[in-house]
C-alpha cells in the first residue's frame, strides 16, 4: 500500500456500490471520477457495473430498486466481492 493521498483502487471499489446507487457524497463522487480518469482498470469496472445495472433496471417490469441480493450477485459476477465490505 502506498501512502500517497490518492484513493487506491481498492478503496475506490469499496465505494462503488454506493456510487452507482447515487448514494455517495458529491465529494466522494468527484474523488472516484478523478481516479477513474487516470485508471483504466477502475473505469472499465465502473462502466461495466453501470451498464449491467441499467440493463437490470430496463428489464424490470416496473422501476425498482436493485435488491441487495441482486447487487451481491452482480459484484460476484464481476469478481468484486472481495471489495464488498457490507
Ligand atoms: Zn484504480
Amino acid at each position: 500500500m502506498s501512502e500517497n493521498e490518492q484513493p487506491t483502487c481498492q478503496t475506490l471499489l469499496c465505494l462503488l456500490s454506493d456510487y452507482v446507487d447515487g448514494e455517495l457524497s458529491e465529494e466522494l463522487c468527484r474523488e472516484i471520477e478523478r481516479h477513474t480518469a487516470g485508471c483504466d482498470n477502475c473505469r472499465v469496472v465502473i462502466d461495466t457495473l453501470r451498464k449491467t445495472i441499467s440493463l437490470y433496471r430496463a428489464s424490470a417490469a416496473e422501476p425498482a430498486e436493485i435488491s441487495t441480493e441482486t447487487r451481491d450477485h452482480l459484484f460476484k459476477t464481476l469478481n468484486l466481492e472481495d471489495y464488498m465490505q457490507h
